[in-house]
This record gives C-alpha cells, sequence and structure tokens, in this order.
C-alpha cells in the first residue's frame, strides 16, 4: 500500500501528501489536516523492536512509506530521537492500582515538545534540500514550544526560525532558553501579550509586503509534530507489557491526546484516555455536555496548558465519531490548590518530584481510580522536568528542584534578543531586514 494521504478536517474534497500537509501547516481552507486512513501497525512490531528508536523508525516509516525511503528515515529518526524514555513506577502508591509515569523530558530543552520539534524539523529539512526553497518559520510561544521549535532547527540548512515571545511575561529560565544564541534563529521579545504575538504571525501569513518570502509555522496544529508523538506511547507499551493500560495525558491544545487518540487507532493496546486539564476546562465541560463554548485562558501554575480555545479540538471531533467520545476519553479539571497538593504527595508517598504538569496528570488518574472500579494500570505522560518551573516547585516543596547541567550551561551562553513593537509592521520590517541580509549573504 502506498503512503498515507491528508485531507482538510473541513473538507474532504482534495487531498494532499504528507509533504504537502508537513510544508504548509494548515489546510487551505482554514481546517486541520487529518489522515485519510491510519496504517496498522501491529503491537508484534514494536514489542521486538530492540529500541526506542528502532521502534520509531519501524512506525514512521508505515505513515511515511513512499515518501521517504528508510534509508532516509532511520538516521534523520536516530539524529532526532537520541535521548531517554523512561518508564518509571510510582512506588508506594495507595491501593487503588498502579501508576507509571512516562518521562518525556530527557530532550535537550526538557519537555515533551522536543520529540515533535526535532523530528518534524529535520522532516522538513529533507523535504527543502531536494528542491532549492528557503523557509521561514514563525513561530509565536509562551513557553515550551519556543524552545523545542528553536532547539530543533537551529543549524539545519534551508530554514530559519523567527520567534515571538511576550516580553516579561515568560519565566526567566523559558526566557533564557528562548533567546540564547543558535544559528539561524532570531528571537524577538514583543512589547505586549501573548495574543498579540500569536496575532502578528497570523497578520505576517496574509502580508502582501511577504509574498516573496516563504512561511510556514510550527505550532502544534502541524502533522509533522503530531506524528512522532505517536511513538512515545508506543515505546511504553514496548517497554512494559502491560495488557492494556489507560493513557493519562496533561492537556492544554490537545496535540498530546491527539497523538495517542491516531497511535490507538494504528494498533496501541490501550483501555481509555484521560484529558487532565487545569482551570482552563474547556474539554472537560464539553465532554459532560455542560458547554460547547471555548473560554478565555486563565493563568495557572501549569502554565503550558494554560489554553482557553484547543486548537486541536477540531481533529479530535472529525477522528472520534461522537458516539465514542465518552467511551475513549474521560477528562477533568485540576485546580492550582490541588496541583500544590498532588506535587506533595507523590513526593511525600513516593519520593517522586513531579513538575506542575505531570502533578495535574497524577491527580486525574488517582481521581480516575477513585471514580470507577478495576481500573488497569495507568501510564501518565510526564511532560517536562520539573527544574523548568523553579517558582511552582518552591512553592510546593519549599526547596527548587536540582538544575540539571543543559539548563545550567544556558547561562553561560551569549544570547541575542531583538524587542520589538506589538504591532504587524514592526515584524514585517523584521522579516524584510533578515531577508536583504540572508540575499546579501
Ligand atoms: C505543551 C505542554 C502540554 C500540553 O500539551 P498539548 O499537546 O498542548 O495538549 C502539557 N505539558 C507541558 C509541559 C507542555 O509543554
Amino acid at each position: 500500500m502506498t503512503s498515507v494521504r491528508y485531507v482538510s478536517t473541513r473538507s474532504a474534497a482534495r487531498d494532499f501528501s504528507f509533504r504537502e500537509a508537513l510544508l504548509c501547516g494548515i489546510a487551505p481552507d482554514g481546517g486541520l489536516f487529518i489522515p485519510d486512513r491510519v496504517p496498522q501497525v501491529e503491537c508484534a512490531l514494536w514489542r521486538k523492536a530492540s529500541s526506542f528508536k528502532e521502534l520509531a523508525a519501524g512506525v514512521l516509516h508505515r505513515w511515511l512509506k513512499d515518501e521517504i525511503g528508510e534509508a532516509a528515515l532511520k538516521p534523520l529518526v536516530d539524529d532526532a530521537l537520541n535521548f531517554d524514555v523512561p518508564l518509571v513506577k510510582l512506588e508506594g502508591t495507595s491501593s487503588d492500582g498502579d501508576i507509571y509515569l512516562l518521562e518525556l523530558f530527557h530532550g535537550p530543552t526538557l519537555s515533551f515538545k522536543d520529540f515533535g520539534a526535532r523530528v518534524m524539523a529535520r522532516l522538513m529539512s529533507h523535504f527543502l534540500s531536494r528542491s532549492d526553497k528557503s523557509l521561514t518559520i514563525l513561530v509565536a510561544t509562551s513557553g515550551d514550544t519556543g524552545s523545542a521549535v528553536a532547539d530543533g532547527f537551529a543549524g539545519l540548512p534551508n530554514i530559519r526560525v523567527v520567534l515571538l515571545y511576550p516580553k516579561g511575561k515568560v519565566s526567566l529560565t523559558q526566557e533564557r532558553q528562548l533567546i540564547v544564541r543558535r544559528p539561524n534563529v532570531s528571537a524577538l521579545a514583543v512589547e505586549g501579550t501573548f495574543d498579540d504575538c500569536q496575532r502578528m504571525v497570523k497578520s505576517a501569513f496574509a502580508d502582501k509586503h511577504l509574498r516573496h518570502i516563504n512561511l510556514s509555522s510550527a505550532n502544534s496544529i502541524n502533522i509533522g509534530r503530531l506524528l512522532p508523538q505517536m511513538l512515545y506511547y508506543c515505546e511504553a507499551s514496548r517497554q512494559a507489557d502491560l495488557e492494556k493500560p489507560v493513557f493519562c495525558v496533561p492537556s492544554g491544545n490537545l496535540g498530546n491526546l491527539t497523538a495517542g487518540l491516531l497511535a490507538h487507532r494504528s494498533g496501541l493496546p490501550a483501555a481509555r484516555f484521560l484529558a487532565a486539564h487545569n482551570a482552563n476546562d474547556f474539554f472537560p465541560r464539553f465532554l459532560t455536555g455542560e458547554s460547547h463554548e471555548f473560554g478565555s485562558s486563565v493563568a495557572t501554575f501549569s502554565s503550558a496548558m494554560d489554553v482557553g480555545a484547543p486548537s486541536n479540538f477540531e481533529r479530535i471531533r472529525s477522528l472520534v465519531p461522537e458516539k465514542d467520545l465518552g467511551s475513549s476519553i474521560w477528562a477533568t479539571s485540576v485546580s492550582d490548590e490541588e496541583t500544590i497538593h498532588s506535587v506533595r504527595k507523590t513526593f511525600s508517598e513516593s519520593e517522586y518530584v513531579a513538575d506542575p504538569h505531570t502533578a495535574v496528570g497524577i491527580e486525574a488518574a488517582r481521581r480516575y481510580q477513585r471514580s470507577s472500579e478495576n481500573v488497569p494500570p495507568i501510564v501518565v505522560l510526564s511532560t517536562a522536568h520539573p527544574a523548568k518551573f523553579p517558582e511552582v516547585m518552591e512553592k510546593a516543596l519549599g526547596r527548587r528542584p536540582q538544575t540539571p547541567d543543559r539548563l545550567a550551561r544556558l547561562w553561560e551562553q551569549e544570547t541575542q534578543v531583538a524587542t520589538v513593537a506589538a504591532s504587524s509592521t514592526a515584524l514585517t520590517e523584521h522579516l524584510l531586514s533578515l531577508q536583504e541580509l540572508s540575499e546579501a549573504e
């Protein structure tokens, strides 16, 4: 069988190759790309893989078949996924059932965003290298996405990244991760809010003065991030012979959950998915029928999940029939107070230091165990390293977590950032001057 084709969530009238879907980001009609069929990957295939990389290349091959040959795919995956994915059991939990943590924060920027960003960056670079096109990736970021994308793309040929973040509104650690000098990456500190940054990016795509620059985006709506995010679900199942676990996903834009649902469709054994949200509770309220309206986002201790209008909701609606939503997904909302309590309880019972996002997931898992009978083992996705959120960790545990070397070294590196006004003209001018520079080279 040939490669999977992609259609828009809004119309199946036209289909696209993976390459097209990856490089466009969003469908021409404004919808999101979804696969028109899901290739089946037998569990046996990944259960007998000897490493995560081998499994990853094997699964991706089923999806990308004749668009990228195995000979090119293998080294690409080896280079992108060059870090561990440990599955650890939370010892000492009460008798409600077993909880495992799948640690997804061992990549260079210490969050699970590294998986999607690093693979997507290399896939884009692979496809571009066969044309003489270059691409400028625009990213508005309020946290983990920006650093993962900057790091994932840095130094790849034919690609430039421009990051926009709200000046003074990200933590010092996050800012440092955004502004260290990287080849082909420029960071812009916008004198405004995250919403201003997003607005500026949107208007750049519509700006006729920028037509001659090939712009793309790298946010979580890109299908190129979702495919690699399926891989660690399979890895959990490769490492532990859990018959049909429940997967619990700390959620914001619902990209991670969507990837899990895709993996499940393609053969991942799973009993159910839990969507663990903070006070931004649109999805739990939608599933119980309480509300069909997006909210505006509220700030919480698990800031990477502060999303009022999850962009992947549209995908989930297209992928899962209405009647199956409730049986496939259970969702709940965890307050800041409960998040702090969860960090403390996890540390006192299991001596495990969970970051605030993971703590939301652990609390959701415990809640699910209390609410139903005979719950199978639950795998909570551990989405970030606690050292990324020292302020919240100090509040919960009375001290800051140890800083891994990777993070500590950032403070010795050179930085590069330009401050710009929160206006689309400022971004246009910046992009034009970058273009002139690269043409002069
Ligand atoms: C992005 C992020 C999330 C939310 O993931 P979505 O795919 O947006 O649902 C959760 N935790 C951390 C640490 C993140 O960076």
